[in-house]
Order: structure tokens, then C-alpha cells, then sequence
């Protein structure tokens, strides 16, 4: 993969909390903003955010040349629209046409996790692989497929997430054991909670709280970190990434997600190729840089 980085573009990132908006050239990051999503306040109220967003940088930065928009949920590259996301609560919003009539610039879209892993690929952890896996841990947890040094862009490939670890807890998509019941920031915290009776707040706690000796604490992210682990080597021995590269929230905790991993690899791996385990460069500003190459190509591609 490969882009032109010598043209300015915006480049929108939205979430559930805020949108982080960028003039980008390439993965340089030459000016940023956020606007509040608001989601409390209905699906249309985010959607006018993500508008008014793209209007004020496009009114702040008139030479930029294009406009690349990433979101969560089931996304539709090829017509332009956000089908579905349970965490925002729209459904079928043209984007492409929305942003492209407001601001009058080619548009790119995408999905969130996906751009991030476009953004990784040529920036970042990423670079120079041809097969790689970028798997997010936050609030959820999803995977961009990258194949031949291209994204496999379809709208439900990569839902790690709902693997079924055998957790024993229930997901918010309805049924019992995925991954994401477990290894999440916020269910690293419920479970630690529920199992002690305690009332902290971050999963950085559970961990500062292992680290000092606390046994329910190092269960729990024990627990959480080989359910990880479990997942990532049914997508090693499927599709045999030379890269596997960990972000988000929980990939924060460094080492002490990486060397149980590795561990777990070690009993696991005998004939398979061996991925590199590595945490993501870009950090929080991986959806927002791969918007920008997703606006990018909207403009090559005009
Ligand atoms: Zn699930």
C-alpha cells in the first residue's frame, strides 16, 4: 500500500464520544480539532455533528482538497453509506453525499478500525508487511485484514471481537462468551469488580492493582489477556499475518498484554509462521490518518 502524501485533506474520525477532526498531509497532523458527538441526544443530532464538523474545518481550511470520513459500525464503501451502528444508533446515512454537497470536495469513507489499519499499514507498526492484522482493544474490540497489501474491505469481515472464547459472560450482541466480553477495557473492570466486590473505574487499575499482588486482580487480567491470546492464534493459523498489531486503550498496558501473549504463542506455534506481536504508532490518531488517505484516494480517484 502505498499513498501521495503531498496534498492537505480532512480527514473525520467518528466515535461514540467525540469526533476527532484533522488537516492532515500524509500522517503528519498539521492541525486538530474535536467535536462533542452528542449521541445522548439521537442518531440525527450525531449525524449534524459529524456535518457541522466538516463544515467548520472545510470554512477553517479552504485549501484543503479532499474529505475522508471514518465511522463505526456496518459501513458501505461502495455506496457511501453508514448502514448500522449500535453504538451511535443511525441507520442508512448517506455520508459521502452529505459531506460531498456541504463541502463540494471528493469525499472518502470507510469504517473506523479499517482506516486505522490503512493508517498502520502505511505509517505505522505496519509498514512494510503484506499481511497483517490490526486488532484494536478499547471499548470493543474489532480487526482490520490486510491481505496481499490490501485492506479486505468487506463490512463484517473482522468481527474478532464476537469469537467465542467461552467467556462464561454476556455480550452486548446477545450471546454468551465472546471475546469481547472479557478482554475489553470496561469488561476487564466489570469482571474484576464483580468478583470483588470493588468499584474501580479503569482497567489501568485492574492491572496497577495485579501488578502490587492482588490475586483477583492478576485472575482477572490473566483471564482477560489469554482470551486475547486464544483468539489471535485462530487468526494466525487461518491467515498467517507477519504482523499482528495491538491498539487501543488496553494496548496501553505494554508488556503486560504482549508477554502473556507471547507466552501463550510459545505452547501454540510449533510448524505456523510466528507474527511479530507489536503495539500500534499512531495511536488514537490512527481512524483520523486513515480518513485522510480514504479522502485522498476519493480524489485520485475522481
Ligand atoms: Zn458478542
Amino acid at each position: 500500500m502505498t499513498s501521495n502524501n503531498q496534498d492537505l485533506v480532512i480527514g473525520l474520525d467518528v466515535g461514540g464520544t467525540e469526533i476527532k477532526a484533522g488537516l492532515l498531509k500524509g500522517s503528519e497532523i498539521v492541525s486538530a480539532r474535536r467535536w462533542p458527538t452528542e449521541r445522548e441526544k439521537g442518531p440525527q443530532h450525531a449525524v449534524d455533528q459529524v456535518l457541522l464538523a466538516a463544515k467548520s474545518m472545510h470554512d477553517e481550511f479552504p485549501n484543503a482538497t479532499a474529505v475522508g470520513v471514518v465511522v463505526p459500525g456496518v459501513v458501505n464503501t461502495k455506496t457511501g453509506v453508514a448502514e448500522y451502528s449500535e453504538n451511535i444508533g443511525w441507520r442508512n446515512v448517506p455520508f459521502v453525499k452529505l459531506v460531498n454537497e456541504m463541502t463540494k470536495l471528493p469525499v472518502g469513507f470507510g469504517h473506523d478500525v479499517r482506516a486505522g489499519g490503512v493508517a498502520e499499514t502505511i505509517y505505522g507498526a505496519g509498514k512494510g508487511f503484506a499481511n497483517s492484522f490490526f486488532m484494536p482493544i478499547g471499548t470493543g474490540i474489532a480487526g482490520a485484514i490486510v491481505l496481499n497489501g490490501e485492506l479486505f474491505d468487506d463490512p463484517y469481515a473482522g468481527e474478532i471481537g464476537h469469537l467465542d472464547v467461552k467467556s462464561g459472560y454476556m455480550c452486548a450482541c446477545g450471546v454468551t462468551g465472546c471475546l469481547e466480553s472479557i478482554s475489553t477495557g470496561p469488561s476487564i473492570v466489570r469482571v474484576y469488580n464483580e468478583k470483588s466486590d470493588s468499584k474501580l473505574e479503569s482497567s489501568f487499575q485492574v492491572l496497577e492493582a495485579a501488578k502490587e499482588g492482588n490475586m483477583a486482580a492478576q485472575e482477572v487480567w490473566s483471564a482477560a489477556v489469554e482470551s486475547i491470546a486464544f483468539a489471535l492464534n485462530a487468526y494466525i493459523n487461518i491467515l498467517a499475518p507477519e504482523v499482528i498489531i495491538l491498539g487501543g486503550g488496553v494496548s496501553k498496558a505494554g508488556d503486560a498484554l504482549l508477554e502473556p501473549i507471547e507466552k501463550y504463542l510459545d505452547g501454540r506455534i510449533t510448524f505456523q509462521r510466528r507474527p511479530k506481536i507489536v503495539i500500534a504508532e499512531l495511536g488514537d490518531h490512527a481512524g483520523m490518518i486513515g480518513s485522510g488517505i480514504f479522502g485522498l484516494r476519493a480524489k485520485n480517484d475522481h
